[in-house]
């Protein structure tokens, strides 16, 4: 019987209050509310998963692909879950070679690194022997600014706490500056395990070439 055929006015009203609240515009459609829900508790039971070993959370408390090894990447992605490191300060130097994925894929910590490196010690290389005061202050700039804006923030922090620990930027001429820049990757080697490089040959590596020929 049609609403507006029932017999007791009142009762019309009762039934259009029911109908305005149990039937939505559309009933498959999920309110904002509920979606919203939803996508708390998808959150609330990711942190719940442990993090494989390795995995570094980036700021956001999400995993950071450019903080953590290929390796560990690929073990989150699988769902490994042994021994939480939810927290870290130093990613592991960690497996590498087997593990890498194809070239064409986002960067991990290693070949971010490897990367940033071959720019910094290229700088290094390139540097006036006398630079101008201008140039000086722009590197100290830049040095300052890539120290900041690191992809991987747990490597950013390092750098930048290693800079201000009595260990400014020297960039009055070239050789200071390889020197020093020789010296900033010694010492994430030195964090890494790795061994340290002979910064009397830092210029060999990255502007001559070794003396033995091998890259004329
Ligand atoms: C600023 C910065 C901070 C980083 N911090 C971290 C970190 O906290 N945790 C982490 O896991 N990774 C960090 N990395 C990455 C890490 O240093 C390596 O790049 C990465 O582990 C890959 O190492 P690799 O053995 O392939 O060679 P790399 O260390 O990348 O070195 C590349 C090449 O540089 C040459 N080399 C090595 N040492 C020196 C030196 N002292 N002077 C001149 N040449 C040298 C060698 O020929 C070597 O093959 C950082 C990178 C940068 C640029």
């Amino acid at each position: 019987m049609p609403h507006g055929g029932l017999e007791f006015p009142i009762l019309q009203r009762f039934l259009c209050v029911v109908e305005a609240r149990t039937v939505p515009a559309n009933p498959l459609e999920a309110t904002t509310e509920q979606k919203m829900k939803v996508e708390q508790q998808a959150r609330d039971e990711q942190a719940q998963k442990p993090l494989p070993k390795g995995v570094v959370l980036g700021p956001d408390g999400k995993p950071c692909r450019t903080c953590t090894s290929s390796a560990s990447w690929k073990a989150m992605m699988k769902g490994a879950t042994t021994q939480p490191t939810k927290v870290a300060t130093t990613p592991p130097a960690g497996a590498t070679s087997s593990l890498q994925p194809p070239p064409d894929c986002p960067p991990d910590v290693e070949q971010l690194g490897r990367s940033s490196w071959t720019l910094l010690h290229a700088m290094t290389a390139a540097y006036p022997e006398r630079p101008s005061l201008t140039q000086q202050m722009e590197t100290k700039q830049f040095l300052g600014l890539f120290s900041k804006m690191y992809p991987c923030w747990v490597c950013a922090d390092d750098f930048r706490t290693w800079m201000k620990d009595g260990n400014e930027p020297r960039v009055s001429n070239r050789e200071d500056f390889g020197q020093w820049m020789c010296e900033a990757h010694n010492a994430v080697n030195v964090k890494l395990g790795k061994q340290s490089f002979d910064c009397k040959r830092w210029e060999e590596r990255w502007r001559t070439g070794w003396k033995d020929g091998r890259c004329d």
